[in-house]
């Protein structure tokens, strides 16, 4: 698929950190599983040296199972053009060049063949209310001033620009157009996603502590941290949620420096600093997390 822009076009704003509708941003389902969106190069926009390579996002399932299908093809057919190109170099050499040229046109057409049935797999595979059967979120990089995103689904687009509506940045008409609209269509018909964002039941600190230690997913588990520091009533409960976090959060880390050592490991840890300070993250999740990481890194 090419690089058209979403409708509302891209959503830019003057932040590192933002926040993140917890629903599909393909068919706005519930999330229940999580990407990961690489940094995507886009004509004109030159990322900062510290943009992030990689932000999570939280999913849907199903719609993570259509978006592999729909990528995996493209890497499927290229596998299938590259022997082609090599068999038919070899052939051309060692028999004829005209049984060269009839091989790669095979190859061609056997590739183009793949992608397309693959692709109308994917495409089959989407529910009525999918946005495309590629990625839905595309990550444009931090400028050094502004995140920017573009977004496939038209809803998702006004939903995550509401979420962050204080630090939008050069919002163009269109997206004011969307962000309108989206107004309106909400005051008319309230929307379930409007039900879902009432305050959850509350709970002690330790029933949010056990959450976010049985929570798999990074996306998930800083939204569920997120939640219960605007609801924990002192700074001592604050700190014990942010500790469990913690725990969960830099576990893999810590598994992979174990076997490591010297400049590996220096290395390592360089790498995850970087990472945690350009990733979208509760800030004193971010603080907590880059203190300890620089303590390890100097001890
Ligand atoms: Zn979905
Ligand atoms: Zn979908």
């Amino acid at each position: 698929m090419g690089d058209e822009q979403a409708l509302g076009g891209i959503v830019e704003i003057e932040s590192r950190t933002f926040a993140v509708p917890f629903e599909c941003p393909c068919c706005g389902a519930a999330a229940d599983a999580e990407v990961v969106v690489p940094l995507k190069r886009a004509p004109g926009r030159t990322p900062a040296s510290d943009s992030a390579r990689r932000l999570e996002f939280p999913y849907c399932a199903r719609c993570v199972a259509h978006v592999a299908s729909w990528e995996g093809a493209g890497v499927t057919s290229a596998g299938i053009m590259l022997v082609g190109i090599l068999a038919s170099v070899a052939v051309a050499i060692v028999s004829s060049v005209l049984a060269g040229l009839v091989l790669l046109v095979g190859a061609v057409a056997i590739s183009a063949g793949v992608v397309t049935h693959r692709r109308a797999r994917a495409a089959a595979a989407c529910g009525p209310a999918c946005a495309s059967p590629d990625a839905a979120v595309s990550y444009l990089g931090w400028s050094g001033n502004t995140s920017s995103f573009s977004f496939r689904s038209p809803t998702y687009t006004a939903r995550f620009a509401e979420h962050n509506s204080t630090k939008l940045v050069s919002v163009s008409p269109e997206l004011r157009r969307l962000l309108e609209g989206h107004r309106v269509a909400r005051l008319a018909v309230p929307t379930p996603a409007a039900a879902a964002m009432t305050v959850p039941p509350p709970r002690s600190t330790r029933e949010w502590i056990a959450k976010i230690e049985s929570t798999p997913g990074r996306v998930a588990r800083r939204h569920h941290l997120q939640v219960a520091l605007d609801l924990a009533a002192t700074e001592e409960d604050k700190a014990e949620l942010i500790r469990a976090a913690m725990r969960s959060d830099l576990a893999p880390l810590r598994a992979r420096l174990d076997k490591l050592s010297g400049s590996a490991k220096h290395r390592a840890l360089s790498e995850a600093i970087a990472e945690i300070r350009a990733g979208n993250l509760p800030v004193e999740l971010q603080q907590a997390e880059l203190a300890e990481l620089e303590r390890m890194r100097a001890s």
